[in-house]
């Protein structure tokens, strides 16, 4: 159908979270957020949208997690996934699917990847020397083992890190090393086989290719051409792992000789869960093997689709070097990526935020003081897209007061609650427009032009900005036709200008919406319409409700947040959680 019709298909993946724990806002600016307003744009600009995301659950990080809490790791995994998909919901993070890198459906793509990347000749078998544990009856992996520092004498540091001087370490390079699992010092070096991906064959390959993408953000091509030439320049990497929580090693449908009892490495399996999750999502409901293909195989559909990842700088080496050279390498037809937005680090209040020290706000502690629309309101107009950005409490406040409260939320109040008082609860007759409404009518068209050009181009601040200057255009108008002084001497020029500025309302719900879905939902209920039309010409948008139309006046929008309130959360986040 999409096919026949020239509908846009557009593919959006966000960098999928790690499993353990809940994400800060500086996780959430960097990839869902602003995935998810490109997905509520393009939707409702009528394109056709797949947006996926997924927990990244495989790993020694998830291991240790899970054994932290008591819990075998799967059962772990699947409970924070839970928890995870909850909060994404009420940030109003409308993926068409939210998957899971350790469902089945990676399982078996993985497996194929790698299968296929054998036979194309790019996997390499290496023999290396590993710490095996007697007691624990397992290679550890590097974290898993615990010493002495040779560099400073703490006596618990890991095998790849001393976390007390910082120093890289090797296991080897431990006194008294044992094993972060038992506690066991029987420990020995044995040889052991794993697979690279011989990524340096694709080098030039890849090259070309990001060199062809002339219109991908800085940020990103600076950071793949580093990679591919600094130094040895594009070295081949381990896929595979000595844990029991992962992808087993599989030549497709087939046994590996020798590899038995490995896994995948996590950043091998995790970015196939793009393509798996969308089969999760075509499984789920009960759809054939056409309907995840036509977005993912170039043979079945998807050379019509655009794709388009979201995600932090530190993600951007995996997505334009090591998950291309996966799909290139497999030598079949698989969609590559058309566009990659990337984004700088968020800091928080003149430091960083720190997962590991519970530093800054989590998006759970988040919706606890605030509904989710201040928050995407301030991150997303905030976003740290040509460098770093920060997050204070101050400009916080101020953010939401003014742009939110001040001037969008006061519009629809002012204008409902006049209307209701001195005409009735209905869009009034009487009046007509005049050179002022024109001259609105010309200033709005030439701003939501210039709004609908930053959306696309995914310039998320230039989108905000002009957004806000369309809410302000709106007050401006009122302030200065003052329909409460016009009523005194000339009630039907009075109804002209609300009648107006109740269709306003629709209009910024319907170009809002992206941004605060929740309170865009508000203002159409009050407005009593489910009319989601894009004000291509605004002139005709602003006459959709028409005489006679009953409203209701909607609750306050936005609340302003007080000086007590701020100082009460600059205090309760400044430390670490719990
Ligand atoms: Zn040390």
């Amino acid at each position: 159908m999409a096919k026949d019709d020239h509908m846009t298909r557009i593919l959006i993946t966000s960098a999928i979270p790690y499993i353990n724990g809940i994400k800060h806002l500086g996780n959430l600016v960097g990839s869902q957020l602003p995935a998810d307003l490109y997905a509520r744009y393009n939707r409702a600009r009528g394109a056709e949208v797949m947006f996926i995301c997924a927990t990244d659950e495989h790993g020694t990080p998830a291991e240790l997690a899970a054994s932290k809490a008591g819990k075998p790791v799967d059962e772990f995994c699947a409970e924070m996934h839970g928890v995870q998909a909850d909060i994404a919901n009420r940030f109003g993070l409308s993926f068409d699917h939210f998957g899971r890198s350790s469902s089945a459906q990676n399982q078996k793509l993985t497996q194929h990847f790698a299968g296929r990347l054998k036979s194309e000749g790019f996997i390499e078998e290496v023999s290396e020397k590993q710490v095996y544990s007697n007691a624990d009856g397992r290679f550890l992996p590097d974290r898993y083992i615990e010493g002495t520092c040779p560099n400073c004498g703490y006596d618990s540091a890991r095998g790849d890190q001393c976390e007390n001087c910082t120093k890289q370490l090797d296991p080897t390079d431990l006194i008294d090393p044992r094993s972060a699992i038992s506690g066991s010092t029987d420990l020995e070096v044995r040889e052991t086989k794993h697979l690279y991906l011989r990524q340096s064959k694709l080098k030039d390959k890849l090259d070309a290719w990001i060199t062809s993408k002339g219109d991908w953000p800085i940020l990103t091509t600076s950071i793949a051409k580093k990679w591919l030439h600094d130094g040895d320049g594009l070295r081949d990497r381990g896929i595979t792992r000595d844990l029991n929580w992962g992808v087993p090693v599989k030549d497709g449908d087939n046994d590996w000789p020798g590899m038995e009892g490995k896994v995948f490495y996590v950043w091998f399996d995790a970015p196939i869960e793009y393509i798996a999750a969308t089969k999760e999502w075509a499984d789920a409901r009960g759809l054939d093997d056409d309907a995840w293909e036509s977005w993912w195989r170039t043979d079945k559909g998807a050379d019509d689709v655009k794709y388009v990842q979201f995600m932090g700088k530190d993600n951007v080496p995996f997505h334009t070097l090591s998950f291309p050279a996966t799909i290139m390498g497999s030598g079949e037809p698989w969609k590559l990526v058309d566009y990659i937005k990337s984004f700088n680090y968020l800091n928080y209040d003149g430091g960083q935020f720190s997962t590991s020290k519970g530093r800054g706000v989590f998006m759970d502690q988040a919706l606890d003081i605030l509904p989710a629309d201040y928050w995407r309101w301030w991150l997303l107009s905030h976003a740290p897209e040509t460098s770093d950005s920060e997050f204070t409490w101050e400009n916080f406040q101020s953010s939401v007061n003014k742009d939110l409260a001040d001037v969008l939320g006061n519009f629809v109040s002012r204008v409902t609650k006049f209307c209701n008082s001195k005409f009735s609860p209905a869009v009034p007759d009487g009046g007509t427009y005049g050179e002022r409404e024109t001259a609105l009518i010309s200033d709005l068209t030439t701003k939501i032009r210039a709004y609908e050009g930053h959306m696309a181009a995914m310039d998320v601040r230039k989108s905000a900005a002009e957004l806000r200057a369309i809410w302000t255009a709106g007050n401006e108008y009122l302030q200065e036709v003052a329909p409460w002084s016009t009523f005194k001497t000339d009630p039907e020029q009075a109804a002209a200008q609300i009648r107006l500025a109740l269709n306003l309302i629709r209009v910024y719900a319907v170009l809002s919406a992206p941004f605060i879905p929740t309170a865009s939902a508000q203002m159409l209920a009050g407005m009593n319409t489910l009319n989601m039309d894009w004000p291509d010409d605004v002139e005709a948008a602003l006459g959709k409700l028409p005489v006679g139309h009953e409203f209701t006046v909607p609750e306050v929008l936005f609340a302003k947040i007080t000086d007590d309130q701020r100082e009460e959360w600059a205090e309760k986040f400044s430390g670490t959680r719990d």
